[in-house]
């Protein structure tokens, strides 16, 4: 008999929403997470399909009270500073999810771990899980550590691996596979005062472009701070020096539109690095472990697919761990169709975002030649991937741009 039904390491949006499901439906759930929250974390736009988890781990209401900033739309800016018409949501579908949401992680990831404490998970915070335990090649528990005390094992009958870039069991299994042509680097920082678009435009998220394939996140929310960050190429970023708020003065001045906005306010805070951009793990499970959010698998952030992707497996590896320990068998092959169904979705946005890397793609172009594909474009924007095919979509957009080949791994191993 294990301690838990599941152990779940790492208590951001994926953690916490399959540890909120799974002590829901009944299970003994424990979840470990090495920092004690509120914690900062990058990641704060929304995809509006974020809203129908959301509303299944009974948060919406209370991102509302929260009060954090509403988000509508999402616009385009070319380098001489052209704003794009602001796609609006609620112009494609009539739901509350057409609006969704910019949010300060560090209270967005509290409201949600605490909403799993709330359904009846246990959470250990500042407690760091240090390697798998095992028997044979089935993994059993962990062993932790909380703070200085000295290390402990914990058994479950299934384990969840949820600790986002850290990747713990991709990491110690070299698991990790690079996605080769989205290597990107990221700079990022904070700005207070900067200027804000009116009205419905206020919370929009912009992607300003910069030159040789870069571009410029500008994010606002509440308190008048806007999140700004520069995703590109290394050599393009590193060109002359690597101090990033060097690199970032000067890139602020080759787009327009971020110069317009951003100069009213102030720079505050650190400047934040990251590199090692797009990934996918070997394998999505082995016996008795499950890979869940960026633990799994990572995508460069230009269409804000990470929370969503980290809330969407989140509840889908509830369900398959529900279903799997129903039956009594957490063996990888309990967790196979959550493999392909995650690899599918994931595979939708990554198309997207090699088009969008593409020098000869625009989505100006893509509709100009296919007026009828507006809509299945924008319900790959907004995250409606669940059951829908995108085949013509994919042919369309190979038209104009190099799309890449579907990843043959993060499945389960073959034989099982
Ligand atoms: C530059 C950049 C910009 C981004 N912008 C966006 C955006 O605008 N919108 C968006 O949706 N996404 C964005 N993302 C992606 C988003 O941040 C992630 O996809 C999302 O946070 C994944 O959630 P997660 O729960 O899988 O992992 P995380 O949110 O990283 O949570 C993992 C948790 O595990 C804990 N942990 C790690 N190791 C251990 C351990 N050994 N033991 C115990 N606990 C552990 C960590 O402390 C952490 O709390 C961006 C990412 C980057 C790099």
């Amino acid at each position: 008999m294990s301690d838990y039904d599941a152990i779940i390491i790492g208590g951001g949006p994926a953690g916490s929403s399959s540890a909120a499901l799974l002590a829901e439906m009944g299970h003994r759930v424990l979840l470990l997470e090495k920092t004690t929250f509120p914690r900062y974390h990058v990641g704060e736009s929304l995809m509006p399909f974020c809203w129908f988890m959301l509303n299944r781990l009974g948060v919406t209401g209370k991102m509302d009270e929260i009060g954090f900033q509403q988000k509508k739309s999402v616009q385009f800016a070319t380098t001489d500073g052209r704003i794009s018409a602001p796609f609006y949501f609620f112009q494609h579908f009539d739901h509350p999810a057409a609006t969704t949401w910019q949010v300060e992680r560090a209270d967005f990831d509290l409201m949600l771990l605490d909403n799993a404490r709330a359904k009846g998970a246990e959470v250990r915070e500042n407690t760091t899980a240090l390697e798998f335990l095992k028997d044979g090649e089935r993994v059993t528990g962990v062993r932790a550590r909380s703070g200085d005390e000295d290390a402990f094992e914990v058994t479950a009958t299934v384990t969840l691996d949820c600790t986002g870039r850290d990747a713990l069991f991709q990491r110690k299994h070299g698991w990790r596979k690079r996605d080769p042509m989205l290597n990107k680097i990221s700079i990022w920082t904070f700005f207070k005062g900067a200027k804000r678009d009116p009205g419905l435009d206020e919370g929009a998220t912009t992607i300003a472009y910069l030159p040789e394939g870069g571009w410029f996140w500008n994010i606002p929310l509440r308190d008048d701070i806007v999140s700004s960050g520069i995703v590109a190429e290394r050599d393009y970023l590193y060109r002359d020096t690597r101090d990033p708020a060097e690199i970032f003065a000067r890139e602020i001045h080759n787009n327009a539109w971020i110069h317009d906005h951003l100069s009213a306010g102030e720079q505050f805070g650190q400047y934040w690095v990251t590199g090692e951009y797009s990934y996918r793990a070997e394998h999505c499970a082995t016996d008795g472990l499950v890979l869940v959010g960026d633990a799994f698998a990572f995508l460069d952030p230009v269409f804000s697919s990470g929370v969503f992707l980290a809330l969407k497996s989140g509840e889908m590896a509830a369900d398959a761990v529900h279903a799997a320990l129903e039956k009594g068998d957490t063996s990888a092959s309990a967790f196979a169709s959550y493999g392909e169904q995650l690899c599918s979705h994931i595979e939708v946005m990554r198309k997207l975002v090699y088009a969008f890397y593409d020098p000869e793609f625009s989505f100006g172009k893509l509709i100009r030649m296919h007026p009828d594909l507006r809509g299945k474009l924008t319900d790959c924007l907004i995250g409606n991937v669940e059951g829908q095919d995108y085949s013509d979509l994919a042919a369309a957009m190979a038209e104009i741009a190099e799309l890449p080949a579907e990843l043959d791994y993060g499945h389960v191993p073959a034989g099982v």
